[in-house]
């Protein structure tokens, strides 16, 4: 009997993880999921509603309003019907979503969501805290890090901001991300720690798919 996957990548920001775990899903037929994206979601959501981002109350009802859907494929996000992929990209917005997801009630939201989609399919879900808290049991996990001036150097590439603004909003999102009180960006005891620094995403990708056809019969299903 073929049984789900799940594969869960985490790191900090600039570490490959969207990159590479698009790349692993595509490859092995199973669902791709940002969590960032869902964070980001919600950040758009307030600030397009002139939300404080430290008012909970009101996050907590935006997150459980939100209807976040991925279309399948094409990498698209959808909040509540609209086509925001490319809206929730905007710098400001990493910053709004960095800050709701510190919010308690947020992420209990969001990860009940999370656990549904992984319910119904083998995904690679990849985030801050997939392997720590959202599935614990998770099949494979991964932990993605790079030298912090490769991550910046990589988010500079993708951006018109100058590197140091980067350098410092990267920064700042690592620090919140890593000592944040709730689910904060930790290394799973029994995630594997691969570094991509100086490693092509080709490279990446065929360490990350032997890892995972190493715990999983091929990537298709687990025998033991
Ligand atoms: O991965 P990405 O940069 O799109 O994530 C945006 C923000 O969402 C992160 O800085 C982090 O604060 C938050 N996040 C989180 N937990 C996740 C995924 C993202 O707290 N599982």
């Amino acid at each position: 009997m073929s049984k789900r996957i799940t594969v869960a990548i985490d790191g900090p920001a600039g570490a490959g993880k969207s990159t590479l775990a698009r790349r692993i899903a595509d490859k092995l037929g199973y669902l791709y999921i940002d969590t960032g994206a869902m964070y980001r979601a919600v950040g758009l959501w307030a600030v397009r509603a002139n939300v404080a981002l430290s008012d909970m109350h009101r996050l907590e009802q935006l997150a459980n309003e939100a209807r976040i859907e991925f279309v399948p494929g094409s990498g698209g996000v959808l909040l509540n019907g609209e086509d925001v992929t490319e809206a929730i990209r905007a710098p400001e917005i990493a910053e709004a979503a960095s800050k709701v997801s510190m919010v308690p009630a947020v992420r209990r939201a969001m990860v009940a969501k999370q656990r549904e989609i992984g319910a119904r399919a083998s995904v690679v879900m990849e985030g801050r805290d997939i392997g720590s808290v959202v599935f614990p049991d998770a099949t494979v996990k991964i932990f993605l890090d790079a030298r912090p001036e490769v991550r910046v150097e990589r988010r500079a590439g993708e951006s018109s901001l100058p590197p140091e603004i980067i350098a410092r909003q990267i920064s700042e999102r690592d620090q919140r991300d890593r000592t944040r009180p709730e689910s904060p960006l930790v290394q799973a005891p029994d995630a594997v720690y691969v570094d991509t620094t100086g490693l092509s995403v080709d490279d990446v990708e065929a360490a990350l798919l032997k890892i995972i056809r190493d715990r999983t019969s091929n990537g298709k299903e687990r025998t033991q």
